[in-house]
């Protein structure tokens, strides 16, 4: 690494830092020129209600589409400069994965290694651990396609963790999970990252997930952000009410039709 001017190290980058990033469809601005940076070793979660933005945003970040204008890097790795550098050291967990049905687990671990450029002992030593962890080994042999729905959503996440990724970004992880999965998936966020030092990115509508496992959030509304810090800074913020509160206020959601007036 090298010295700056003051002879000491340069911090070190962030795992994820977009800069004035914008995504623009015909007329409609679906985000607009969001700022935000996440820290190695943090669980950052993405919220918002339905149409903020938070997908579009998450497709940029794992390059599936481009954004009108921005940037976005990661650990220091310009996304549209070093797309490959860049994916390189990310896992990336879309809202709606795709999967070769006619593939085993196995067979699709492989086939994922393979574009990381894994070699052949360590593949068979972490699917091996990763098939453990998400209690899919006796299914490894299997084809995906008489997997369950939960069953294919672990697979995808230990697809994702695979090459140790710097960076992990899922849209919406506890989406088709049950109890036990859910609570698998908290736990992996929160250790991949506090005890490895790896970012989380996620997007959620729970929030109760955003409060038991998001060291820091933002909330995006309409495509910009309209707030951001740590779950307690956005309870103090909104008086002491609970997450779910200050997301209503914030995102105008709580505006809604008085339901009795219609049932
Ligand atoms: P949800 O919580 O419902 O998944 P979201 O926050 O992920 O919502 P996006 O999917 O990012 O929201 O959508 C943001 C806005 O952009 C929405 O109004 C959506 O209709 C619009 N949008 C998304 N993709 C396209 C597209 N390909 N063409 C036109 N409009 C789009």
């Amino acid at each position: 690494m090298g010295l700056n001017d003051t002879g000491s190290a340069p911090p070190p980058a962030d795992a994820l830092a977009i800069r004035g990033l914008s995504k623009t469809y015909g007329s409609f601005q679906a985000v607009k020129s969001i700022d935000l940076s996440v820290g190695a070793g943090r669980v950052f979660g993405f919220l918002g209600p339905n149409g903020a933005g938070k997908t579009t945003t998450i497709k940029i970040i794992g390059g599936l589409i481009a954004p009108t204008a921005g940037a976005v890097s990661i650990c220091g790795r310009d996304l549209m400069r070093d797309p490959i550098g860049a994916k390189s050291i990310m896992g990336f967990v879309p809202d709606r994965p795709f999967l070769y049905e006619k593939l085993t687990g196995i067979e699709h671990l492989k086939f994922v290694s393979d574009l990381f450029g894994m070699n052949g002992a360590e593949f068979d030593r972490r699917a091996a651990e990763l098939l453990a962890l998400f209690e899919l080994s006796e299914w490894g042999n299997q084809l995906i396609e008489n997997y369950s729905h939960g069953m294919k959503q672990r697979l995808v996440m230990a697809s994702a963790l695979l090459h140790r990724p710097r960076l992990l970004v899922v849209d919406e992880p506890m989406v088709g999970l049950d109890p036990k999965g859910a609570k698998m998936v908290k736990e992996i966020f929160r250790l991949i990252a506090h005890r490895q030092g790896a970012a989380v990115f996620m997007s959620t509508h729970t929030m109760a997930v955003a409060e038991e496992v998001c060291d820091e959030v933002v909330i995006i509304n309409e495509g910009s952000i309209v707030a951001r810090g740590t779950v307690a800074d956005l309870r103090t913020s909104g008086g002491g009410a609970d997450l779910e509160d200050v997301f209503l206020k914030l995102t105008g959601t709580d505006e809604t039709v008085p339901i009795e007036t219609v049932l």
